[in-house]
């Protein structure tokens, strides 16, 4: 959403490993699963900057910065969020085309992106509750508590969690009132084909643990999904 497709976004956050992006502008040292360094952000002689590869997030002890490799970029560069898209995207290689539908300022225009905002923003907090409390999350759960992710941090970071299901995001959309184009438009249904929009759809996400990507204001714009098996690093993540 924005100016620029969630898709974009999406693809552009699995493109780029918070660790290697990170350590492009100064060194990591390994510790244990994460890595340290003296803080960017704050004056300080041990380091309690902190990147962890699991959760693709940094975080300072010190001076309480962090957040997703967008958000450092931004803290880092001084940039907005749109322009630490595009400077990331452009260290992966993949192409940022501005969807022009939400730049003018119309007002059936500004209705749609609010609706698609409360859609995220909606869709967010129903994956998150079936993290918590769904018996079929059970695994994800257990998945993500090997990992150190407790239920403390699935809470801040609003971690979710996708049925393996075709369409349960779907029904759960459209039984709050929700139209199919703006379902649709918003990314977390695909088309079965491609050429016809108006046929059927399905769940983009099935079967996943959802991280959800926020803007520089707060607002959910996107979803990246992750696979609980343990096969190559790069298959994880769905873009
Ligand atoms: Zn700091």
């Amino acid at each position: 959403m924005g100016s620029i497709p969630t898709q974009t976004i999406e693809q552009v956050a699995a493109a780029n490993d918070i660790v290697e992006v990170i350590g492009a502008y100064f060194p990591l040292k390994r510790a244990g699963s994460a890595y340290k360094a003296l803080c960017p952000f704050h004056q300080e002689k041990t380091p309690s900057f902190t990147v962890n590869p699991q959760r693709q997030s940094f975080h300072c002890f010190g001076c309480n910065v962090g957040g997703s490799v967008f958000r450092f970029v931004m803290d880092y560069e001084h940039l907005d969020f749109p322009s630490a898209v595009k400077k990331l995207a452009a260290r992966a290689g993949i192409p940022v085309i501005e969807d022009r539908t939400f730049s003018a300022s119309d007002d059936r225009q500004h209705e749609t992106r609010r609706l698609l905002l409360q859609l995220h923003s909606e869709a967010a907090e129903w994956f998150h509750e079936n993290l918590l409390k769904r018996e079929w999350a059970r695994p994800a759960r257990e998945y993500l508590k090997k990992r150190g992710i407790d239920g403390k941090i699935a809470a801040s970071w609003q971690i979710g969690f996708a049925p393996d299901s075709w369409d349960a995001l779907l029904n759960w959309a459209r039984e709050r009132g929700y139209r199919r184009t703006d379902i649709l438009q918003s990314g977390l249904v695909k088309p079965r084909d491609e050429e016809r929009p108006e046929g059927d759809v399905y769940d983009r996400f099935r079967g996943r643990i959802i991280f959800p990507i926020h803007n520089d204001t707060g607002e959910v714009i996107a979803f990246s999904g992750r696979v609980l098996d343990s096969g190559a690093e790069t298959a994880k993540y769905l873009n």
